[in-house]
């Protein structure tokens, strides 16, 4: 919906953020769309993900597409939620990770992105 105050969005509203490219992989613009979905970063997120819950090769082309992921997760009912789940906490990584690198300069493994999750928990 818009409305994660990306780089793009800021400077829709007329806040200075300097460049608007991804911090992440510096070959986009740092906006939703880029940041779930083209992002390298994501892509490996949502490729070792895919492979972890065998799910068949992932193609977002928009967030709600991530969201839909779990319809094609096997293991009935249970399962899909788990992968509901799953998408949904990696969805949150990211944008984590993106946090740590834009504001800490810290760089987050794509097979880390829940160490940054629980790093953060044990620092608040
Ligand atoms: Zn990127």
């Amino acid at each position: 919906m818009h409305r994660l105050p990306t780089k793009l969005e800021l400077q829709k509203r007329d806040i200075d953020v300097g460049d608007a490219w991804c911090d992440l992989c510096e070959d986009g613009l740092d906006s939703t769309l880029h940041l779930f979905t083209e992002c390298k970063f994501a892509m490996e997120v949502w490729h070792r993900i895919g492979t972890w819950c065998r799910l068949p090769p992932i193609f977002a082309f928009d967030v709600r597409d991530l969201l839909c992921l779990f319809k094609d997760a096997a293991g009935g009912k249970q399962g899909k939620r788990i992968v509901q789940g799953i998408v949904i906490v990696a969805l949150w990584c990211i944008w984590l990770a993106r946090n740590e690198k834009s504001f800490n300069q810290r760089e987050v493994k794509e097979n880390n992105i829940g160490g940054t999750l629980i790093t953060l928990q044990y620092n608040n």
